[in-house]
């Protein structure tokens, strides 16, 4: 049997976009930490509040595998892993504890600026630049739509001009890099931002007890910012 764990072990994304700010928000709860050498882990003082910083694509899979007991994630992430695993037969048992208010950013479908929209159907046998095919996957089959996911997993923007790919399906906060990119956002597939992600059942060894201790901290800490 595994042994038990009674520390809660909090993933974060360990540079990036979300990495400072998820760390500020909860150094806000009052929790402290002591890095390693390798600074991918920070053993919590303050409370029995652990970090493992890593890519935020790993998050979900860490939380689902029971490695990671929460993190702190794009919410773009979630569901495109929750897809996936679906898409293999494993229910995946991950559910947003919190939405934090921050990060956003929409996952959009972008079309050459020069193009009118006319809908969906307009992409009908199309091939679609993406790093999250089966969000998109999951919009064009509610859309009815037969087109072709091509995965690439960065330069998505330039997928067009390379010959790649007719138009691309990628994240948007601002619009500037895909402007950049003689691209325009038509349609929003998916709204994001920053969540908490743990768990959908109870966890074990004391650790619940913890979490909620902590995520009323959060709450409190997201109510002063407001
Ligand atoms: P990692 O090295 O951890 O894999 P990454 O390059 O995949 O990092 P970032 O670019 O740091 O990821 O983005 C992290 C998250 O920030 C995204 O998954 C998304 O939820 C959010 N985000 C907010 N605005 C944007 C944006 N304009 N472009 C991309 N992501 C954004
Ligand atoms: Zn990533």
């Amino acid at each position: 049997p595994a042994q038990p764990r009674d520390r809660l072990r909090v993933a974060i994304q360990k540079s990036g976009r979300l990495g400072e700010p998820a760390r500020e928000l909860l150094a806000s709860c009052g929790l402290t930490w002591r890095e390693s050498r390798d600074k991918l882990f920070c053993y919590g003082e303050s409370l029995p509040v652990d970090l493992l910083l890593v890519r935020d694509d790993d998050i979900p899979g860490l939380i689902a595998d029971g490695v990671c007991d929460m993190g702190i994630v794009g919410r773009n992430v979630l569901v495109e892993h929750d897809l996936a695993r679906r898409a293999q037969g494993r229910g995946a048992d991950l559910t947003e504890w919190r939405q934090l208010g921050w990060g956003t950013c929409r996952l959009d479908v972008a079309i050459d600026e020069d193009q009118e929209w006319t809908g969906p159907e307009q992409l009908a046998g199309m091939r679609i630049a993406t790093s999250y095919p089966h969000t998109l996957g999951r919009w064009l089959e509610e859309h009815g739509v037969d087109a072709e996911p091509v995965l690439l997993n960065g330069s998505v923007e330039i997928a067009p001009r390379l010959g790649q790919a007719d138009v691309v399906c990628d994240l948007v906060s601002t619009g500037g890099t895909l402007r950049a990119n003689q691209l325009k956002p038509v349609t929003t597939i998916l709204h994001s931002e920053a969540v908490i992600a743990g768990p959908g059942h109870p966890l074990d060894d004391g650790r619940q007890e913890i979490a909620d201790l902590l995520l009323r901290r959060l709450d409190g800490a997201v109510q002063l910012k407001e």
